[in-house]
């Protein structure tokens, strides 16, 4: 585990926690990207929504946008998932992953949403 401890631990670099990251670094805070690589960005085909892109962007290319405006500002994801996460009597948090363990004064919790399908019966005819 690292002495250091961060200003600010993001979990998940999708574009909730890509945008933290590009604020955070522009603020110069210490700050660490862990991220497991599933944004659901990579499964867009061309979204039309996103201001400054009026005939749209696909979205792993603005996946990959992001990630160069975050590093610009020193902020590069580190490629692991968080297993654990906990707060210390101290008040800072300590999270951890089979690749260590981070301790940081907040955490900003950017781990998007996964899809619950329902059982439908027909889905499991051949
Ligand atoms: C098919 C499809 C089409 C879509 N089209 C549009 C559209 O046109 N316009 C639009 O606005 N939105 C669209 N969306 C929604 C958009 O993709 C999401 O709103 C957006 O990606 C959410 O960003 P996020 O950062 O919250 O989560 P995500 O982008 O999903 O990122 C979350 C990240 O956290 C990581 N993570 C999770 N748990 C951990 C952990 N324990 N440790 C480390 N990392 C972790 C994940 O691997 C992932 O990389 C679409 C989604 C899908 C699936």
């Amino acid at each position: 585990m690292s002495d250091d401890i961060l200003d600010c631990l993001i979990i998940g670099g999708g574009a909730a926690g890509l945008t933290a990251a590009v604020y955070m670094g522009r603020y110069k805070r210490r700050v660490l990207l862990l991220d497991e690589g599933h944004s659901r960005l990579k499964r867009i085909p061309r979204t039309r929504n996103v201001p400054g892109f009026p005939d749209g962007i696909e979205g792993p290319e603005l996946l990959h946008r992001l990630q160069e405006q975050a590093a610009r500002y020193g902020v590069t994801p580190q490629a692991t998932r968080v297993e654990r996460l906990r707060k210390l009597d101290d008040g800072n948090f300590l999270a951890e992953g089979r690749d260590g363990s981070w301790r940081a004064r907040f955490v900003l919790l950017a781990t998007g949403a996964s899809d619950v399908e329902p059982e439908i019966e027909a889905s499991r005819r051949p």
